[in-house]
């Protein structure tokens, strides 16, 4: 009574089809594909493509194996957040962020002036 369906991907959980991941690898996506759940066939795909290409697959995925499951995917997020990051700026990554954010908190100031200059409509 087992009907097995042609191609194999045993367990399709809802769309079918190799995850971004492996998509991306072009390799044979398992049932327990670590990236599965975090990377979809089709967006997915160009994230992995992008998470790869600065930190690698298997770095990737040692370091989800690390982390527990329910914090995976905020692992995933801020991976990808990194990574594109990394690849805009290759010089300082997502570390240019914290460098002007940092600037703002020690130069507060800036935004006395904008009150004292009362211009008003000043977008801080
Ligand atoms: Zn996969």
């Amino acid at each position: 009574m087992s009907t097995n369906p042609p191609g194999g991907a045993g367990s399709s959980t809802g769309g079918g089809g190799p995850c971004g991941a492996c998509k991306f690898l072009r390799r044979k996506c398992v049932a327990d594909c670590i990236f599965a759940p975090y990377f979809d066939s089709e967006q997915g795909a160009s994230h992995f493509a992008t998470v790869h290409k600065v930190f690698g697959a298997s770095n990737v995925s040692k370091l989800l194996l690390n982390i527990p499951v329910h914090k995976r995917v905020d692992a995933v997020v801020t991976i990808c957040y990194e990574a594109q990051a990394r690849l805009r700026d290759p010089v300082y990554g997502c570390v240019a962020h914290l460098f002007s954010l940092q600037q703002q908190v020690r130069t507060p100031t800036r935004i006395d002036n904008l009150f004292s200059h009362s211009g008003g409509g000043v977008c801080v």
